[in-house]
């Protein structure tokens, strides 16, 4: 036996490991099951090569033990395994002054960036986070007597030979008192799901009962025959690290039940990556069925390693607006022990994001393209991603021109080129400007759009929460074009044309009304505007004007382009009334003040009731009016 001091600076780094990553005790398991895969791996390696003929690797596996009476958690692997001299030089040197490396130039971090650096472990030393003495019992492949390291936690260890038969190694953690949650075999588990779901190395955890066939001969209530077989914890191949030709539609859904378990719901349809260069990157997405509320989104997107988990929080890899979807991203090139802020400006990072928004982008192309309708269909559903980044991305509302679709009030859902050459002709304004209408609300606005409807307008159906942010950037991008809501101005004004219609009131007339109605309406809720309209037209509209209404919901909705303060002034609207109607003109012309004034307010009333705005109070008044009215 010899025994010896691990090289050490720092006088004792073990206290430091524990302190350091203290919220993230965790992680030794994957750290150690990392460990275990690379020795499985590299013997695969070396058999396949030629070089371990005679050992056998058939079907290894990883074994996780917890043995609660002892107090000890035991990771066993059939890999490389090591010779005495190799854990000299592995564990004692190399890996140690690694785990002193990395405290030396992370301790000093703080919160912000302890996050991710979890996320890098420290190795083999991470063990010492959670055991207050480390066994390693291995036997390397080659023909060397197995080693039996051990060390208590001090820079002390002691190192000889021991009787291991066969190779591989063997990790014993003696778990530490405050620690025992690890002796669990139900938070063993659960880590066990949480990291190694996806390891490319079968992992056992105990055993399970699995049900035999019945022999022929059995009777009816004779119960199966029963066998114990290993529990293996995880999938070694999981579907992304497949080709896409060899995966089927319902192998693709099979693994998005996999991965959320608890989702109930079928994507709408999957993105398949795979690239070598200039990075490597595999992974599949789904585009979900979006929720109105996506702030209850928890089945995020998941970042792995070759295989290994390391976290579901993809900001800073994936752009902002694809985080929304769900799946799987695997890269051994993303750089982990670095901050947020400089992962986002890191190179392979950002080449990374771009690829990632033009695969999305091509693929929502090909679905337009290959099934129009279907791709209609699903509209709905992921509009808000699509819409999210056009507003975010420039490249990506550059692609989306090619599929983004603009769906009218009657159901149909045109491209921006669609639509444009067919209101062309007639949503032209006087300034050859192309006025886009639109509704949020099909039911509320009902009367605006048949308005609009009559005069032959499209009026289209934009209903999603950011759509006024969507709007303003595309009256940037695009050339001579506004979009107004159908309830911006009345019908006659929402396109401006040469022809204005003649007035039935004189100046005077008009000019004597408008005082009477100044007099009479709450200047504080109404800017009245006198108009002459079709005499079909309504006598009263009411009419909130689009800029302002724009700004104050671009201001709710948030991200910028609102303008400071207006989120919270009241709503601002127009009193447009026609001075071409017969209503208008017996308003003037009935000589006692009650009986005008009911007259108005009874036209007023019906105008806030089209627009949704009688409630209360005032909605009872109103009632009550009308019954003494057709009394
Ligand atoms: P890293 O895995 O990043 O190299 P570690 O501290 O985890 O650092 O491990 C140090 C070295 O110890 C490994 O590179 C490997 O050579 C050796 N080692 C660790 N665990 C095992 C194991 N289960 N089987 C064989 N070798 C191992």
């Amino acid at each position: 036996m010899s025994t010896g001091t691990i090289n050490v600076s720092v006088e004792n780094i073990f206290p430091l490991i524990k302190k350091f990553l203290y919220s993230d005790h965790e992680i030794f398991l994957r750290e150690l099951i990392s460990n275990a895969t690379d020795a499985t791996l590299k013997l695969k390696h070396l058999a396949n090569i030629g070089e371990a003929n005679d050992v056998p690797i058939d079907n290894p596996m990883i074994e996780v033990k917890v043995n609660k009476e002892a107090k000890t958690l035991h990771i066993i692997d059939q890999g490389i395994g090591m010779t005495k001299e190799e854990v000299e030089k592995y564990i004692n040197d190399i890996a140690f002054s690694g785990a002193e490396e990395f405290l030396a130039k992370y301790k000093d971090k703080n919160g912000d960036d302890a996050g991710i650096i979890g996320h890098f472990g420290l190795g083999f030393y991470s063990a010492f986070m959670v055991a207050s003495k480390v066994e390693i019992i291995t036997k390397s492949f080659k023909d060397k007597p197995a080693a039996h390291w051990s060390c208590d936690g001090s820079p002390k260890y002691t190192l000889e030979e021991a009787d291991k038969k066969e190779h591989g190694t063997e990790i014993i953690l003696h778990i530490m008192e405050d620690e025992t949650e690890f002796l669990e075999e139900s938070r063993i588990r659960e880590l066990l799901v949480k990291y190694n779901k996806f390891m490319p190395i079968p992992i056992k955890f105990g055993t399970k009962t699995e049900e035999l066939p019945k022999p022929e001969d059995a009777k009816e209530d004779d119960p199966a025959p029963t066998k114990e077989v290993d529990n293996i914890v995880n999938n070694p191949n999981p579907a992304w690290t497949k080709q896409p030709t060899d995966l089927e539609d319902k192998d693709y859904k099979e693994f998005y039940r996999e991965l959320y378990p608890m989702q109930f719901e079928e994507p709408l349809f999957h993105i398949h990556l795979n690239v070598d260069y200039p990075f490597n990157l595999t992974g599949i997405l789904y585009f979900p069925k979006m929720t109105s509320d996506m702030s209850v989104q928890k089945d995020r997107i998941q970042l792995y390693q070759n295989q290994v988990f390391v976290t579901d929080n993809v900001e800073g890899i994936v752009p902002e607006f694809l985080t929304m979807l769900r799946g799987v991203i695997d890269s051994p090139d993303i750089p982990l022990n670095v901050s947020r802020s400089y992962l986002q400006a890191d190179g392979a990072v950002k080449k990374i994001s771009s690829y990632i928004t033009r695969k999305v982008a091509d693929k929502l192309k090909s679905l337009f393209n290959e099934s129009r309708e279907d791709f209609e269909k699903k509209w709905d559903d992921i509009k808000v991603v699509i819409e999210y980044g056009m507003l975010t991305e420039d490249k990506f509302f550059e692609k989306a021109q090619k599929f983004a679709l603009y769906p009218t009030v009657d159901g149909e859902y045109l491209t921006y080129e669609e639509l444009e050459e067919k209101i062309k002709p007639n949503q032209t304004d006087k300034d050859d400007k192309l006025v886009i209408l639109y509704a949020s609300n099909k039911e509320e606005q009902h009367s605006y759009i048949q308005d609009a409807k009559e005069k032959g307008y499209e009026v289209l159906l934009l209903d999603s929460p950011i759509v006024s942010h969507l709007l303003q950037k595309l009256e940037s991008e695009k050339e001579n074009i506004s979009f107004a809501r159908v309830d911006s101005d009345p019908v006659e004004t929402l396109i401006k044309k040469e022809d204005s219609n003649v007035s039935k009131l004189s100046e005077e007339e008009t000019e004597e009304l408008k005082t009477f109605l100044d007099e009479t309406i709450s200047k504080e809720r109404f800017t009245i505007q006198m108009e002459a309209m079709d005499s079909n037209a309504n006598p009263f509209v009411i009419t909130e004007p689009e800029f302002m209404r724009r700004m104050k919901e671009m201001q709710r909705t948030g991200g910028g382009g609102g303008m400071f303060g207006m989120g919270n002034m009241p709503e601002m609207y127009n009193l447009i009334v026609n001075t071409n109607h017969p209503l208008v003109g017996e308003i003037l012309s009935t000589k006692t003040k009650k009986k005008k004034e009911r007259l108005v307010n009874q036209a007023l009333d019906l105008a806030r009731l089209s627009k949704g705005l009688l409630k209360g109070e005032e909605m009872t008044q109103f009632i009550k009016r009308s019954y003494e009215m057709i009394k």
